[in-house]
């Protein structure tokens, strides 16, 4: 259902009143209709299917150029790190989070404080990739989000003072939550980190009001996933399919596959889409076999728990290609017919365009400049044909103590990593943050350990090219073409924001807030923020005006993981502000 005009303007006549009395409380429609509400951002992804498109266009290509700061605000505190958060906005209040799992409400109007919230993690969290947080849910009065300890946090809107907290996993054995949680329905629903960890993977969902866990899904083949009322399992186990059908022995204990990048929801299917890790342990010759349903996409029966369907992108995973990144669900016109399609474009290189019906494939393509591991997909299926000798080797076939290492490109962390690609409905392109790198890659013995990484792996990244490494990309679904590029010296590390302004904005670990052109790709405007972004736009208007905000603070898994890669970035300097934008009075447009 959408809001009619009607509709719209009844939610801008009560604005004034919500000043006055604080934000009011987020509803179920508020939730769904939020792609086509531009006075509101209440979900990460700026609607459930993640397209990250505003309809506005009141801020466009003739006048970006006079975007300017309207105010900043610093998350304060030594606790400077990556901050990939985005920002959502309700009724002139921004709630935003931070490194170290914290949470902050800011009038959006002044950039003033209202409060904040510091979860006070313990000495032992396991996070893999940084102390990051990707931003919170919002629900009727409530401020939801996760903890790199592995707990559910509710909070009330209008003071920070918690309602609930749950324990979603133990954080000693390595579980951690970055992932923004997503509310359908009365039940806030997360995955869980810790793949590096021999987790086992899961999404759960959880009564929005009581915290009550409402189901719970592992996404490793073989655990079964159970409904809950009251406490109590109501019904059998929901089958997660059979125990060593994809794995041997007991290595399905410790899986891995675990849905660390959270979830887009399709209205249209009444379906969640979750994508999951890379099996444990890396090492891909300890776990001969497909190991469902790790490196996958996942679509979930937000009711009880219950796989609709998978398609795994890359199966026996042995390079950490994961397969967690978001998929996105969008509508094109084909032989004059609608296509119900689903995008995702995966570390491993390859962008996948899926019926999200049924999950079944209907095209791939690289968009990276090169992909060792694979010559390419079989046409019918999607699944990848594997090169000849693409996968580093068993240290079994050597002496014992280190396999042959192979040069694999992309790099483990992906064409594209966790940073979010946008679609624009207007010019029917996807907007993917991709980078260019490559590494040497081999396989050790490990064995698994409580709360130990358990990757039996060890690895050296490097850049692909002399000048660049980051390449924001204009790729048409329709057909894989790349329709434009723009190459960025560092890694690209945060998320894409597009508009009915012709827009596309992101940032760049060398400190700027940029827009280019969505037809085009000419850079349009830049705005150094003073540390790298690696957050993700948004915009929203407030009183008839546009405005964009990002937080900005470099960190993330490049620093730490990123061998020679690391070296480039290793002077930029950290930070944590959230900023935000609007144009001048004297250059909007009549409307
Ligand atoms: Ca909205
Ligand atoms: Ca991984």
């Amino acid at each position: 259902m959408r809001l009619n005009r009607f509709g719209i303007r009844i939610a801008v006549s009560t604005l004034a009143l919500a000043v006055s009395c604080g934000a009011q409380a987020v509803t179920d429609e508020d939730i769904l209709n939020d792609a086509n509400t531009p006075e509101d951002v209440v979900t990460y992804g700026m609607g459930t299917q993640g397209q990250r498109f505003s309809t506005l266009a009141n801020l466009n290509t003739d006048n970006i150029q006079y975007l300017q700061p309207a105010w900043a605000f610093s998350f304060g505190s030594e606790k400077m790190r990556g901050q990939e958060s985005q920002p959502l906005i309700k009724d002139g209040v921004m709630y935003v989070t931070a490194s170290y799992s914290r949470v902050y409400a800011i009038d959006a109007r002044t950039g003033e404080e209202l409060w904040q919230y510091d979860a006070r993690l313990p000495d032992g969290i396991m996070p893999c990739c940084d102390v990051v947080n990707r931003g919170v849910a919002l629900y009727g009065n409530k401020v939801y989000f996760g903890t790199l300890d592995a707990r559910l946090v509710a909070l009330n809107k209008d003071t920070g003072k918690p309602e609930w907290i749950k324990k979603v996993a133990d954080y000693q054995a390595g579980y951690a939550i970055t992932a923004a949680p997503i509310i359908i329905k009365g039940k806030i629903i997360t995955g869980v980190a810790g793949g590096e960890f021999g987790v086992v993977g899961k999404v759960e969902a959880y009564d929005a009001e009581t915290g009550d866990l409402a189901w719970t899904r592992p996404t490793v083949e073989g655990h079964m996933g159970y409904v809950y009322e009251d406490g109590e399992k109501v019904e059998n186990g929901i089958s997660g399919g059979e125990a060593g059908r994809t794995w041997p022995g007991d290595m399905w204990k410790t899986g891995g596959a675990a849905p660390w990048l959270g979830g887009t929801y399709d209205q249209d299917t009444d379906t969640l889409f979750f994508g999951t890790s890379n099996p444990s342990p890396w090492n891909s010759h300890l776990r001969p076999g497909d190991n469902l349903f790790s490196s996958s996409r996942l679509a979930i029966d937000p009711d009880d728990g219950s796989i609709k369907w998978h398609f795994q992108t890359t199966p026996h995973d042995g390079w950490d290609y994961d397969g967690v990144n978001e998929l996105i669900s969008f509508n094109y016109e084909e032989n004059g017919k609608t296509v119900m399609a689903a995008a995702t474009a995966d570390r491993n290189g390859f962008f996948y365009v899926l019926n999200r019906e049924n999950g079944d494939f209907i095209r791939g393509f690289p968009f990276v400049d090169k992909i060792t591991w694979a010559t390419g997909l079989d046409p019918k299926t999607g699944r990848p044909i594997y090169a000849e000798n693409g996968r580093p080797g068993d240290p079994a076939d050597m002496d014992g103590s280190k396999g042959e290492a192979v040069v694999a490109q992309p790099a483990f962390l992906g064409g594209k990593n966790w940073m979010p690609m946008a679609y624009s409905q207007k010019t029917g392109l996807f907007y993917v943050p991709s980078n260019e790198w490559s590494m040497d890659i081999w396989n050790e013995p490990v064995s698994y350990k409580r709360g130990g990484a358990f990757l039996g792996a060890g690895f050296t990244i490097k850049p692909a090219n002399d000048d660049y490494i980051g390449v924001l990309r204009a790729m048409d679904p329709k057909t894989g073409e790349e329709v434009w590029r723009h190459e960025n010296p560092a890694p690209l590390w945060g998320g894409v924001m597009t508009t009915a302004g012709d827009l596309v904005f992101t940032g760049t670990p060398e400190g700027y807030l940029k827009a280019f052109d969505a037809k085009t790709g000419e850079e349009l405007y830049k705005f150094n923020t003073g540390s790298g972004v690696v957050g993700t736009p948004v915009t929203w208007q407030m009183d008839g005006e546009q405005f964009v905000s990002v937080a900005s603070g470099w960190g993330g898994a490049v620093p730490l993981w990123g061998g020679e890669v690391a070296k480039v970035v290793k002077h930029f300097n950290q930070g944590g502000t959230v900023w935000t934008f609007k144009l001048p009075k004297d250059r909007v447009a009549s409307q």
